[in-house]
């Protein structure tokens, strides 16, 4: 009857040792982890468990990987939808969506729900251009509602994720809906070492490659950005016919990530 059901179900293989730097979101998440591989434990000893958590971040930080990581750590089915799909939608279809996908949820439960993008329907209300509101409000008090009518007993986590935690509704954020906020950081140099590693764990690197010093020339960079240049050096290599990548694809690489990231900026907000 529902005419939508679109909203991707998955099983993660990712976990924390995938995520590089990010301690303290990581401490915040693991016991999440242990709380949804073992929910009967906590109901024994009454603990309560937070039921939304709020990853807040620039663009590209992890957010999405480090809701993956939880579920693959918990051994949990990812439910996942993004905010920005229900703008272009008819009126009822993303509260539907949203319904059907809690239902589901709490059918396999423990299990984790994923909102990427929340300040797309999470706006404060009222502050929009005018006009054509209706479906996001009604998609926002639809997640509001399916939070508050959460039996204590039922182990559905719920992430949401924004780089945008300042346009937030404040009705999102009372207790008992997203009351834990992780804020994800850009990474510093180690934790940039430790993403390029990651990330170059399947690329072949000349000798002479130093990630340490790849580090200290990328500031500003997010994961993804550092993730895109390890591509982009890989690409470059392979025109160049070479076997392995060097510290001058490498660094070219990154004058591109640069260039390409300043371009976005210029045309963006
Ligand atoms: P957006 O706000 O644009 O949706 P996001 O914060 O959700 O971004 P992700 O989609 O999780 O960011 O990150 C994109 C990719 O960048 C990840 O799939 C991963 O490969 C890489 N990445 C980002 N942060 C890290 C990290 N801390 N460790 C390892 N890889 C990372």
């Amino acid at each position: 009857r529902s005419p939508a059901k679109r909203y991707e179900r998955s099983e993660s293989e990712v976990t924390f040792a995938d995520v590089a730097g990010l301690a303290n979101a990581k401490r915040d998440l693991q016991e999440i982890a242990g709380y949804l591989k073992d929910p009967e434990h906590y109901r024994k000893l009454g603990a309560k468990i937070p039921r939304g958590i709020l990853l807040m971040g620039p663009p590209g930080t992890g957010k999405t990987l480090m809701a993956k990581a939880l579920a693959g750590e918990s051994d949990a089915p990812f439910f996942s939808i993004s905010g920005s799909e229900f703008i272009e939608m008819f009126v009822g279809v993303g509260a539907s969506r949203v319904r059907d996908m809690f239902a589901e949820a709490k059918k396999e439960a423990p299990a984790i729900i994923f909102i990427d993008e929340i300040d797309s329907v999470g706006r404060a209300r009222g502050t929009g251009l005018g006009g054509g509101h209706d479906e996001r409000e009604q998609t926002l008090n639809q997640i509001l509602g399916e939070m508050d009518g959460f039996d204590p007993q039922e182990a559905v986590v719920v992430i949401a994720a924004t780089n945008r935690p300042d346009v937030l509704d404040a009705a999102l954020l009372r207790p008992g809906r997203f009351d834990r906020k992780i804020t994800l950081d850009l990474p510093d140099r180690p934790a940039r070492r430790d993403i390029l590693s990651i990330h170059t764990k399947n690329v072949p690197l000349h000798g002479e490659v130093d990630l340490e010093r790849l580090a200290a020339l990328t500031a500003g960079f997010a994961g993804a950005d550092l993730e895109n240049l390890i591509n982009e050096a890989a690409l470059l290599a392979g025109r160049q016919n070479r076997t392995a990548v060097d510290m001058d694809c490498l660094l070219q690489a990154r004058d591109k990530v640069v260039l390409g990231g300043e371009r976005e900026v210029i045309m963006g907000e």
